[in-house]
């Protein structure tokens, strides 16, 4: 069967050389008479893998040496515990609520301290990245252990296109859904983390890359932070104080790899400016299909829209997926539809999705209008 067009928010999209690669590799993983899947994580064979997905990373990050750089399990949701677990020293921190995340995030703070809401959008349903001045005055207070964002909001389409400027506090980010969609300063950040099925890999695996002085005392709450979650032990067991997520970790260096050999983060955020361009303007151009986030807050990777009506929705649905289209339909805390434009979503792809829009609205002539 051909492969559909995904526009799926996670998991999501792989690059198909990647896959193939997967596919070939996956009976005798270079002559070592076994699949990764099959094999030790303590063996050699394992050890290149896992060092090479990390070298790969800083590289393309350009991550310098005082961060490290963590592979571990239970979602990008299990760190919405670990941070404050580690990093709540003095129980206060702050949290801009700019979509679900972001407040499953604060209520998971609020179990280990006081979580502050330093800003929220919540009142206009998430359209928006709200104003950032409250944040920086806060932050300048010098009292919260950390500023928390994330910073593209996957279920809504909306994004930070500038960061809060929080002079000595941390400043944490969830970059899930816009990890590797570009470069990023990573001195701007105190620790930042990602779920790898949006854009860097298969579900399972969740890269943290942290500022080294944050964790080098151990947990804020030793007493309760669990083993796993101590991101000191990870650092100091190279992510393996248990069984890592092996295979997990094998494919998204392979999407490292593939990054880097298609010219790399600059030229990535360029082919993906160039994506978010089309559809956006196929969505202002049109009559039909509406815009749902702030034009000023639009998601690079993650397209929200809609028509006059979820009945025109699902028809749209059901249009395009007779048409090889599939995962467009918005999430249910949104609805309407959406369109996740990650890395191994090609142009083709999105041109494929444009003409598609234009046809329906053609196709409905008049009552549209
Ligand atoms: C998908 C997503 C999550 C949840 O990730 P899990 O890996 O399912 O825990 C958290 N934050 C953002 C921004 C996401 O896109």
């Amino acid at each position: 069967m051909a492969r559909v067009h995904n526009f799926s928010a996670g998991p999501a999209a792989l690059p198909q050389c990647v896959l193939r690669e997967a596919q070939d590799e996956l009976f005798d993983y270079a002559g070592t008479g076994m699949s990764v899947l099959e094999m030790s994580h303590r063996s050699e064979a394992y050890r290149a893998i896992i060092e090479d997905a990390e070298a790969t990373l800083r590289r393309l990050l350009d991550i310098p040496p005082s961060y490290r750089v963590l592979f571990l399990q239970g979602g990008a949701t299990l760190q919405f515990a670990g941070i404050p677990l580690n990093l709540m020293r003095r129980r206060r921190a702050g949290y801009v609520v700019s979509g679900n995340f972001a407040k499953l995030a604060w209520r998971e703070g609020c179990k280990y301290g006081d979580a502050e809401v330093l800003a929220s959008s919540e009142a206009s349903n998430f359209d928006r990245i709200p104003e950032l001045g409250a944040v920086e005055n806060r932050a300048a207070s010098g009292d919260l252990d950390y500023v928390y964002i994330c910073q593209n909001n996957t279920i809504f389409g909306t994004q930070f296109h500038t960061l809060p400027d929080c002079t000595d506090t941390p400043l944490i980010a969830d970059v899930s859904s816009c990890f590797l969609s570009g470069p990023l300063d990573i001195e701007r950040y105190g620790l930042l983390f990602a779920g790898a099925q949006k854009n860097a890999g298969p579900a399972g695996v969740t890269v943290v890359i942290v500022r080294e002085d944050l964790i080098a005392n151990g947990p804020a709450r030793a007493d309760i932070c669990p083993t796993y979650l101590d991101l000191r032990v990870q650092a100091e067991k190279g992510s393996m104080y248990n069984t890592p997520n092996t295979f997990g970790i094998y494919l998204c260096g392979k999407v490292f790899r593939w990054i880097e050999q298609t010219d790399g983060l600059v030229a990535m955020a360029q082919r993906n400016r160039a994506k978010a361009d089309l559809l956006y303007r196929t969505i202002d151009d049109s009559d039909l299909f509406q815009g749902t986030a702030d034009p000023k807050s639009r998601s690079m990777s993650n397209v929200t829209f809609r028509t006059c009506d979820a009945e025109t929705d699902e028809a749209f649905i059901a249009y395009a997926r007779e048409r090889g289209i599939e995962g467009i339909k918005g999430h249910r805390m949104a609805g309407g539809l959406r369109a996740s434009i990650y890395n191994a979503v090609t142009m083709d792809s999105v041109g494929a999705l444009t003409a598609c829009m234009r046809e329906f609205e053609a196709s409905r002539g008049s009552r549209s209008m």
